[in-house]
């Protein structure tokens, strides 16, 4: 818009040119944006990764379910690592969506290498039960990322079963420390940065914050 004729008072004409150059950038941006929209056409379930030291993938995860749930979708959530049963988001949540808490607490909590092993296998048995069965339209595998980590699960086999999981069927899968073929299998990535956190500053965990 450089040609831009104005017979307007100075200040009156800059304020228009830059209107005029701001309605230009987003023509051309809208432009690339509905092209872009236009060229991704694919649809297929999507393999979902919430990974990295900062607070939130727990939280992205369930607002996922939120939304599946509000197209009425079949979803299915197991919990892994962690055992406790009064959270929110399984008080409310787990209203509609078939819900599974599997663990018995943190590593350093049970200290108990054979038994963090049972209870993984366990909770994968529900897991592998969901991928297995296209109804599920939403699988949330929260924490685990841990159980590959710590080797208490085999990696082949879960890895195999997300892959042949049915073509439709959404993951999502949170937890610290994602290994690398998880990563390279996932469609989307987030890795959620560690900034700063209130716990450090000595305010504990809270209802509807943390749980
Ligand atoms: P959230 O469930 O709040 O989304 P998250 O899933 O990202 O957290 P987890 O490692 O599963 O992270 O953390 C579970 C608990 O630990 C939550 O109470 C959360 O607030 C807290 N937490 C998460 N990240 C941090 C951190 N960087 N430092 C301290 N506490 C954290
Ligand atoms: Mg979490």
């Amino acid at each position: 818009m450089s040609e831009f004729e104005c017979d307007l008072p100075h200040a009156s004409c800059e304020e228009a040119s830059r209107d005029a150059r701001h309605a230009a950038r987003m023509t051309r941006k809208k432009a690339l944006i509905d092209a872009a929209i236009a060229a991704a056409t694919d649809e297929h379930g999507l393999l979902i990764v919430i990974t990295g030291n900062g607070k939130g993938k727990s939280t992205s995860a369930f607002g996922t379910v939120a939304r599946a749930l509000g197209h009425g979708m079949k979803v299915g959530v197991v919990q892994f690592i962690k055992s406790r049963t009064d959270t929110g988001e399984e008080a409310f949540l787990g209203q509609h969506a078939e819900w599974h808490v599997t663990g018995d607490g943190f590593t350093w909590d049970t200290q108990n290498r054979e038994q963090d092993i049972a209870t993984a296998e366990r909770g994968w048995a529900i897991a592998a039960r969901m991928l297995g069965d296209p109804a599920y339209q939403l699988v949330v595998l929260d924490e685990l990322t841990y159980l590959l980590s710590y080797g208490y699960l085999d990696s082949d086999t879960v890895l195999d079963a997300l892959a042949q999981r049915p073509p439709m069927q959404h993951v999502v899968v949170t937890g610290r420390a994602a290994p690398d073929a998880l990563i390279e299998l996932a469609d989307t990535v987030s890795i959620i940065a560690d900034e700063k956190h209130a716990f450090r500053a000595g305010v504990k965990a809270q209802p509807g914050i943390d749980l």
